[in-house]
């Protein structure tokens, strides 16, 4: 399929209707319209086969979760998803994936309003590029340095599923996990392949949250970001970090404990707050049925510590994905 016939796939597959765009796919650059008084927010991020999904994956969820990953950094920042850039590396011009690719690329992107505005396509080992871009009304972004002792931390949703997907996914015929039930299994499975970026609650927390970060890399290392880009310290109360039903029949124990603590592809937002305006947090989330759970406390020093009931600091192997590690 020559290249131009791919890209022809993509667009049809990808057309959100925006007034912003003044031009789309087709010329050597999009034209775009930021609107007035306010900032645009730009971030990228690259999926590849083997690094960051299984080879042989699905390409409608491939497609989805190229686009989801990206959108959750703009939900980070309480930003409102606008338009995308792909750029596609593709092993041979295969139209049918390159057809499931867009129809999960799309129907993410449809959901949000975003438009696909151009993009490239290369031959190479199989690997996605995103670039996705927002707005914020001037000076509302939020940022990943405003945390204060005194404050509280937070998480959307519940931490875990990604990595137990992962491991589900991975798990061989004889291993205890393929052995669990089938429903839990499914469920942990769809949240590491298709996870849903938390864009409403990123702009609910607009001028709730003093300092906000999604977790990609695993709770403990995301918040590290957050303790040094503020100068602060975090605790994290072990026994609050939230679990899915499914997490919870997986795991048990300190094995749970080591998936929700250190393990990544989660896609919430962690996030600090001053404990003054926890009802107002939670009442807004809930309005966009979004669950949140106190998980820690902001305190002077620096790093961020695990703890258990009793105070005492529990150390774990694993703290996060690290790449070059
Ligand atoms: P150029 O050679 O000038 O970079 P291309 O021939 O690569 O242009 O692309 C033609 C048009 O198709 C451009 O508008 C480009 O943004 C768009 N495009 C190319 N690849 C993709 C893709 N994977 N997704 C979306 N748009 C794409
Ligand atoms: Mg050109």
């Amino acid at each position: 399929v020559p290249e131009f016939d791919l890209i022809e796939l993509i667009r049809s597959r990808c057309l959100a209707l925006r007034d912003d765009v003044v031009l789309g796919i087709g010329d050597d650059c999009a034209i775009l319209e930021p609107a007035p008084g306010h900032e645009l927010l730009v971030s990228t991020d690259t999926l590849v086969e083997g690094v960051h999904f299984l080879p042989d994956s699905d390409p409608w969820a491939l497609g989805w979760k190229a686009l989801a990953v990206n959108l959750s950094d703009l939900a980070a920042m309480g930003a409102e998803p606008a338009w995308a850039l792909l750029s596609l590396t593709l092993p041979c011009a295969d139209a049918a994936f390159v057809t499931a690719f867009a129809d999960g690329f799309g129907r993410l992107a449809a959901e949000h309003r975003v438009a696909l505005v151009g993009g490239d396509i290369t031959s190479g080992p199989l690997a996605v590029g995103v670039v996705v871009q927002g707005f914020a009304p001037r000076g509302t972004a939020l940022r990943r340095s405003g945390a204060r002792a005194g404050d509280a931390v937070y998480v959307t949703g519940t931490l875990g599923d990604g990595l137990a997907g992962l491991r589900c996914l991975q798990a061989t015929a004889g291993s205890a996990l393929a052995h669990a039930s089938a429903e839990a299994r499914e469920a942990v499975i769809g949240r590491v392949t298709r996870p849903t970026p938390q864009l409403a609650a990123g702009r609910v927390l607009r001028g709730l949250a003093s300092a906000c970060i999604d977790t990609s890399d695993g709770i403990l290392a995301d918040l590290g970001h957050v303790a040094r880009r503020s100068g602060v310290g975090i605790e994290v109360l072990a026994s609050s970090l939230p679990a899915s039903p499914a997490l919870c029949a997986l795991y048990a124990g300190d094995e749970r404990l080591a998936v929700q603590a250190g393990g990544g592809d989660d896609y919430q937002l962690a996030f600090t707050a001053s404990p003054e305006r926890e009802t107002e947090i939670v009442r807004r989330l809930a309005a966009v049925e979004c669950a949140v759970a106190r998980i820690g406390r902001v305190v002077e020093g620096r790093g961020v510590r695990l703890l258990d009931d009793g105070g005492a600091e529990i150390v774990l192997e694993h703290r996060g994905w690290e790449h070059f590690a």
